[in-house]
């Protein structure tokens, strides 16, 4: 029955009532567009596949480029994948590229609002046959076996079967994830808070969603080849849930408190927003410093300082693909000693600093914050799976060091 459930029935549930919900949220954040049941058929404008074509081909060219070569860890089967190391370039030649047409044409940002129910629409189509295309490719000419081949067809259209396919000399999901889901969103915020004050008074407000998004963006592409390193591209296979998710689900619902206060004008005052974004600045320094004590740790084998003192770790072990007992330590010190995911607390807080610029207009601008605390919370539990399984005995010893998963006597 379980089985059932899991591979049959929720994916097929989950595919329609996500790709359905991208338009029904286009409709909510802007009151002019009208939603029939027509809305679900849009197969786009010629406008929203130009702007959409353009924006998938720049960020393909952006991988094919020359530059230095990432290379990720090593699969279960010995696969080594392949990534361009140039995301703070690309993000800061495509922001600024993005600023000059915008000032070459100032209409771009309100149009880009007007079409955006065409451009979902476009990529809705796009990456939905782009997934049935993967799952294709899964089963007949794969980068390297070991696919999910195992699995039932709806589950592995959900959840992908190749681990780390590529097409045309490019990594898709570092194509999918980094190229196109976050530029599209740095992008997009920017446009929505332009749009906002061309078509309302001036206001700080929206720019303070829009600003902190993009400082937490550029942290995300000048740590791009970390990410290769976390669960998204080890453990998720690319499908519906990682590539529809980035292609689409990212356009439309990371964007949406940025979206709706374009046909809502914020009602917070601009010391306000100072205020937000102030509060926003200190998390995203916090959430770094958590990740930066992690990394420094590991970068330094153990030997170094945290908060002034010695680093303090838990020695473990595991086996690695081939069977080999390696050797590892977990960190205690800092904010690592405080909560197993501290990090994903102040992820937490900043997604809430760019909530509230639309704070007095109920719980739109909220979403984003409400649907990354269920998936840092699943995920927390996720990770520990997984840490658990690797490290056994040593993980149970981290656990009583370190009690908390994310607050201190609360959780
Ligand atoms: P972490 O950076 O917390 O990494 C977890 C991994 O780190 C574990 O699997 C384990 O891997 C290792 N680890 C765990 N505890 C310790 C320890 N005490 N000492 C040493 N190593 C340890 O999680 P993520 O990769 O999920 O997150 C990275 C960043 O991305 C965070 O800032 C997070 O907030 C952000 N993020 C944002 C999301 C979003 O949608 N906005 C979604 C997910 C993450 P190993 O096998 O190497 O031991």
């Amino acid at each position: 029955m379980y089985a059932l459930v899991r591979y049959y029935i929720v994916p097929p549930i989950f595919v329609v009532l996500f790709t359905v919900a991208t338009q029904v949220l286009v409709h909510l954040g802007n009151s002019t567009s009208e939603i029939y049941f027509e809305t679900f058929l849009n197969v786009g404008t010629a406008y929203s596949w130009t702007v959409v074509g353009i924006f998938m081909l720049w960020a393909y060219l952006s991988l094919i480029v020359p530059s230095k070569v990432f290379l990720g860890p090593t699969t279960p089967a010995g696969y080594i994948p392949r990534y361009s190391a140039n995301g703070t370039q690309y993000y800061l030649i495509s922001l600024l590229v993005y600023l000059i047409i915008v000032y070459l044409k100032p209409t771009l940002p309100v149009e880009i609002f007007e079409n955006f129910g065409d451009i979902i629409a476009t990529l809705n189509i796009f990456s939905l046959v782009f997934c049935m295309f993967l799952i294709f490719k899964g089963y007949t000419f794969p980068e390297v076996k070991e696919g999910a081949l195992d699995k039932p067809l709806p589950y592995q259209f959900y959840a992908g079967i190749e681990l780390h396919p590529s097409l045309l000399g490019v990594d898709v999901k570092q194509w999918t994830n980094c190229r196109v889901g976050m530029l599209g969103w740095a992008l997009l915020v920017l446009n929505f808070s332009i749009a906002a004050v061309s078509l309302n008074d001036f206001s700080f407000a929206p720019f303070t969603n829009s600003l902190l998004i993009n400082i937490y963006l550029l942290k995300f592409f000048y740590w791009e080849t970390g990410y290769f390193n976390t669960l998204d591209i080890t453990l998720d296979r690319a499908g519906y849930y990682l590539c529809w998710g980035c292609l689409t689900w990212v356009q439309i619902f990371y964007t949406f408190s940025a979206y709706y206060l374009v046909d809502h004008p914020s009602k917070v005052s601009n010391s306000g927003a100072g205020v937000i974004f102030i509060f926003g600045l200190i998390s995203l320094v916090l959430n770094y410093t958590v990740d930066y004590q992690k990394e420094k740790f590991k970068a330094s084998n153990g030997e170094c300082y945290i908060w002034g003192k010695k680093a303090k770790f838990i020695s473990v072990e595991y086996k690695n693909h081939v069977g080999k007992v390696k050797k590892s330590k977990l960190l205690i010190s800092g904010f690592w000693g405080i909560a197993r995911h501290t990090n994903y607390v102040f992820e937490l807080m900043l997604a809430l600093s760019w909530s509230l610029p639309g704070l007095g207009q109920g719980i739109w601008t909220f979403m984003y914050f409400i649907f990354l605390l269920v998936l840092l919370v699943h995920r927390t539990l996720r990770d520990e799976e997984k840490c658990s399984a690797k490290y056994g005995d040593g993980w149970k010893k981290y656990c009583q060091q370190v009690p908390y998963r994310m607050i201190p006597y609360v959780f």
